[in-house]
């Protein structure tokens, strides 16, 4: 069920082609959401033009960097680990320099330097472009740390180098930062205040990689419906912007039909969307455009007014049924999935209650379920007592996902018994005679491979299912092949 921060990828290590005329090595580890695996994917781009090739082997890098992840405890908890693995190796490779990246260097900033001696460089996820600088810096003996969040940077000029791709799914970052200022998140201070970036460097992205042969893209960002690009700067001072700049801004909805239209061809996803963002016109341009798939991730985190408003998110249970509606009347067959979070502070029985009802309405395809974690810094930590005790966050966890699993099986059992366009992203993990793809609805579908091939679109009919997993037969290419 764990998709958007997926267990399976945790820690990976990034491959790139090597470069012969490359000299140095580099290995980089990621951790957290798409978000973060999508950095590495641009860090991995600048480093290259700096003479590094990426190794998987520890022993042999001239320069780690590990990616990280603040939203919960326990991200921290691992990175932590990591930096311990290698002082280890550093002792034996005294020549190897570590950088830590990312949400966790930000949320630090220099502390990591004196609480984390091995640690030679920080760097903010508004800081890449710096990288060469700060190399250098390392290189003559000194510890360099960039910290600094930028109002404008989108990273729009880099091409990411795709990294451990499978050569048919990618993801275009489309805005950075978040101004949402949920009380538990720790987002806005890792990552700073939101900023769209420019439609035609999107478009731009999206037309070269379906040239280099990818089907599918997700456009990503914490809050993708709140996107609005009136020429560049953040999204708070949108006010500010000149009559013309408001008259040509383009916001998510245009996005959406933009890309859909600039690539008819091509599967277009989208995550994350805030109910409170999410407009009747981006569920009508979903509705409009046959490639665009039937898939809306959208985190509630509780299904309780009273703790709604206590995270400050800045809608109601009553609004978010109204949501859901809009969204099942307009498009059927859209799948919806769920982010949560129990035992938010002073969380009770009966708003743990409303959780459960909510879910029960909603029925949910799929679901990302977490028990309540403190970060330090966010308004949470700073106003309310961490008051749920863990048991009790775990036993309604627990209660959380089992009507997640109830749920998702129901819907996955929908799709059987009938034919759906399915696009191969790969070999099936638990067999090698069969392809792994999706439906348009995001659930998983397995079949037998005979002469398809990773990247085509197949129509399959599927006839049994798990809770997550369609199992079907192909039965024809599909006409968007
Ligand atoms: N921007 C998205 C949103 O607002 O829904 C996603 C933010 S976060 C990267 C992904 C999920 O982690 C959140 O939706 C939330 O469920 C969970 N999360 C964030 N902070 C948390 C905390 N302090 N404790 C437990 N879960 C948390």
């Amino acid at each position: 069920m764990e998709k958007k921060i997926d267990e399976s990828v945790q820690g990976a290590t990034l491959t790139l082609e090597s470069n012969e005329k490359n000299t140095r090595k580099l290995y980089i580890e990621s951790y957290g959401c798409q978000m973060n695996f999508s950095d590495s994917e641009i860090v991995a781009s600048i480093l290259a033009k700096e003479g590094f090739n990426t190794t998987q082997e520890l022993s042999e890098a001239d320069l780690v960097l590990v990616n990280t992840c603040s939203i919960r405890e326990k991200a921290e908890l691992t990175v932590r680990k990591r930096l311990e693995k290698f002082n280890a190796v550093k002792k034996i490779n005294p020549n190897m320099k570590v950088g830590v990246l990312g949400c966790m260097a930000e949320r630090l900033k220099d502390k990591f330097l004196e609480e984390e001696k091995i640690v030679d460089m920080v760097v903010g996820p508004d800081a890449y472009k710096d990288l060469p600088n700060l190399i250098q810096e390392i290189d003559e003996g000194r510890n360099a740390v960039n910290v600094i969040l930028s109002k404008d940077e989108t990273y729009g000029d880099v091409a990411p180098v795709r990294l451990n791709s499978n050569g048919v799914t990618a993801f275009v970052s489309i805005t950075r930062g978040c101004d949402n200022m949920c009380t538990f998140c720790v987002v806005p201070f890792t990552r700073g205040r939101e900023r769209s970036r420019d439609p035609q460097s999107i478009l731009e992205e999206v037309n070269d990689l379906w040239d280099k042969g990818f089907k599918e893209i997700t456009l990503l960002g914490q809050n993708v419906d709140s996107y609005l690009w009136y020429g560049g700067g953040l999204k708070k001072d949108y006010d500010k912007a000149s009559e013309i700049q408001k008259a040509s801004a383009v916001d998510f909805a245009k996005l959406l039909e933009l890309t859909a239209l600039a690539q008819p061809k091509m599967r277009i996803r989208f995550s994350t969307s805030n109910p409170q963002d999410m407009t009747l016109d981006v569920i009508r341009v979903m509705a409009k455009f046959e490639n665009i798939c039937n898939y809306v991730h959208l985190p509630v985190q509780s299904g309780s007014n009273r703790i709604l408003k206590a995270m400050n998110r800045l809608h109601t249970r009553e609004e978010y049924f109204e949501l859901i509606d809009n969204i099942r009347e307009l498009i059927p067959d859209c799948a919806i999935s769920q982010d949560m979070i129990t035992g938010f502070p002073t969380e009770t029985e009966e708003d743990h209650k409303d959780t459960l009802s909510l879910m029960e309405y909603v029925k949910y395809d799929y679901g990302f379920m977490f028990a309540y974690s403190e970060r330090p810094g966010t308004l949470a930590a700073r106003k309310l007592e961490d008051d749920v005790p863990l048991e009790t966050k775990k036993r309604r966890l627990a209660e959380v996902i089992e009507v997640q699993r109830k749920s998702s099986l129901y819907r996955t059992q929908q799709h059987v018994g009938k034919v759906q366009e399915v696009l191969i992203e790969g070999p099936s993990k638990k067999s090698d005679a069969h392809w792994m793809g999706r439906n348009s609805q995001n659930t998983v579908v397995v079949f037998p491979k005979e002469n398809y091939k990773i990247g085509e679109f197949v129509n399959v009919k599927s006839y049994d299912c798990t809770s997550a997993t369609l199992l079907g037969e192909a039965v024809s290419y599909s006409k968007n092949n």
